[in-house]
Formats: structure tokens, sequence, C-alpha cells
């Protein structure tokens, strides 16, 4: 068995919150300065030219890209050789979520119960999803994850009879409905299968993959199909109007039952930020 304290992985979590807020992934940087050069609207170019700054800027003074810093949700890969010593996993998480909100001046966003509403004032808890996998490496990923885009986010318990051609318009719909809500240009993670908590799972996950398309060539054309009808809309940066309603399309797939077909649409945002370290 390989030791890991609970220590490093406070720290790592620490570090990771604190990354993820202030400097976006690099594919969605070139995906935006891509975008602003294909804008045609100028009021979505300059728009598109203001998100740019914005998170040159957020670098370089080393503050969040956006003032809604999200809830902390964390994909945890547990190599099945790690013996964690020290406090267990969940606790660790927590508190390198609850050093990395408080001492990263991030905006605290999470409050303790959905109606009774009070701050809990270090954002925790983390919303973890955990799986085991072979090794002994612990991977760990924090995806803070923004409001405006994830209230706009739903999930639809269609049927085998259903086609291609509906999930796409269910999916086209989603962006069309959310409109400005999500601060476009979006990136839209979709979930297609598994059951209906694990479809929506899916979707998560598909907001934390690379922007370079699925390693499926079915859903990598699919992908393709949705983002050109969705940048059809002419939503365009911000709702201002333009042609680039979104960055990306994500699909991630599961198997399923054989009389469902879950699809799960988690809307990300310009900033649709994530950040991993391996242990
Ligand atoms: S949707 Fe994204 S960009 Fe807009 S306020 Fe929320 S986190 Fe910030």
């Amino acid at each position: 068995m390989r030791i890991i304290h609970s220590d490093d992985i406070v720290m790592s979590v620490k570090e990771l919150c604190i990354q993820a807020n202030r400097i976006l992934p690099e594919d969605l940087k070139t995906c935006l300065r891509h975008a602003c050069q294909q804008e045609v609207s100028p009021l979505g170019k300059e728009v598109l030219g203001d998100i740019v700054r914005n998170y040159e800027t957020a670098e370089k003074l080393s503050v969040p890209v956006c003032q809604d810093t999200g809830m902390a949700v964390v994909f945890v890969q547990l190599g099945q050789e790690v013996s964690i010593q020290g406090q267990d996993l969940v606790s660790a998480i927590n508190e390198g979520v609850r050093q990395g909100y408080t001492q990263g001046l991030l905006r605290c966003s999470v409050v303790r119960d959905p109606l009774r509403r009070e701050n809990t004032n270090d954002n925790t808890p983390a919303v973890i999803h955990m799986t085991m996998t072979p090794g002994d490496k612990l991977s760990l990923t924090v995806a803070p994850k923004g409001a405006g885009s994830e209230n706009m986010s739903s999930i639809k318990m269609m049927t085998p009879a259903c086609t291609e051609r509906d999930i796409i318009d269910y999916v086209v719909q989603a962006v069309e409905t959310a409109g400005s809500n999500p601060c476009p240009p979006v990136v839209v993670g979709v979930g297609i299968g598994g059951n209906f908590e694990g479809c929506a799972l899916l979707a998560k996950k598909a907001l934390c993959r690379e922007l370079s398309g699925s390693q499926d060539s079915f859903y990598r054309e699919m992908e393709k199909k949705i983002l050109e009808e969705i940048n059809r809309t002419g939503i365009g940066p911000q709702g201002f109007g333009g042609k680039v309603t979104a960055l990306a399309v994500n699909i991630e797939a599961g198997p399923t039952h054989i009389a469902s077909l879950p699809v799960a649409v988690n809307m990300g945002c310009h900033v649709t930020r994530h950040a991993t370290r391996v242990i």
C-alpha cells in the first residue's frame, strides 16, 4: 500500500480551489480567443474581447475570474492501493475547500439548508464524486460551479423510441430557453444513458472533459451537429446576439436500461472551470 497523508490532500484541494477560480483551462482560453476572431456581430465581438481581457486580468492580478466562485464539485479517483493516514478523505477534502475559499478570498456561496438558507461561510460542504481505480495514485479534480449556469440545467427521461433528432432538439431547446442566463458562450455538458442520477453525473463529467471532441466518432459527429444548431440560434455572447452562443458540446454516454434513454444537460458558462492534480 502507498500511504498518502491527509495534509497533502488538504493542501492540494486548497490550491486547486484557488487555481481553478483564477486560471481558466488552456483549451477554454484558446476557444474564447478563437471565438473572438470568429464572431461577426460587433457587439458580440466586443463582449468576447471583454471576456478575454477579464480572464487575462484575473490571472495577472491573482483574483477570481468571476464573482460567483461556485459550489466546489470534487471528482476523486482513489487508487485501491492507497491508504490515507490522518483525517478521513471526505473531511480532508472539505478542509481543503474551507482553506481554499477563505484564504483565497473566494466568495462563500453555500447555504446549509435549501430553505433556511444560512451561509456556512466557508463554502463547505463540497459535492464529492468518488470512484475507486486500480493503482496507487489519488486524482483530484476541483470544478467550481456557479449557479447562473447550473440553474439552467435539466434532465429528461426519454424512452428508446426517441431518436437522435429528439435528443438534439432537447439540447438545443435547453440552450434557447437558458438564453443569456448562463453567461454565454456556453460549454454544454450532455449526459446520455445511465439512470436518473447517473445521467446527470455524466453531464457534469462532460464539463470537465477537454474541448477537443469525443473520442467516439459517433458522438463526436453528434456534438458537431448540436454545436452548429446552437450557434444558429443567434443568442450570442452574453445574449447580445451573434454566432458564438456555445464554444463546445461535450457528450458523455453510458450503459442504460433497455426501457430507458435519459438525457441530461449540464450548462457550463464561459468560465467553465476545473483543475486537476494527481498525488
Ligand atoms: S454563470 Fe458563470 S460567468 Fe456567469 S455569473 Fe455564474 S459563474 Fe460567473
